[in-house]
């Protein structure tokens, strides 16, 4: 399992990949993306780093 960010909904400011564990989040043209191979949906923490980061509220579960 995964997140997943809608490219509608992201404005690329890059909270979410400073606030990712595992460095699965990277910029791709306009928006932003999850490498699911990388996301863990971080198991060592609470809750998702990057969904508490995220100002606009745009990281779902997949
Ligand atoms: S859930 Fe955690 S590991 Fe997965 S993309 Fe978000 S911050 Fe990174
Ligand atoms: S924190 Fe949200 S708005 Fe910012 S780059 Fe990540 S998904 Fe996009």
């Amino acid at each position: 399992m995964a997140m997943k960010i809608d490219p509608d909904e992201c404005t690329a400011c890059g909270d979410c990949a400073t606030a990712c564990p595992n460095e699965a989040i990277s910029r791709k043209r306009a928006y932003f993306v999850v490498n699911a191979e990388k996301c863990d949906e971080c198991e060592q923490q609470e809750s998702p780093q990057c969904q508490g980061a995220c100002p606009g509220n745009c990281i779902e579960f997949l």
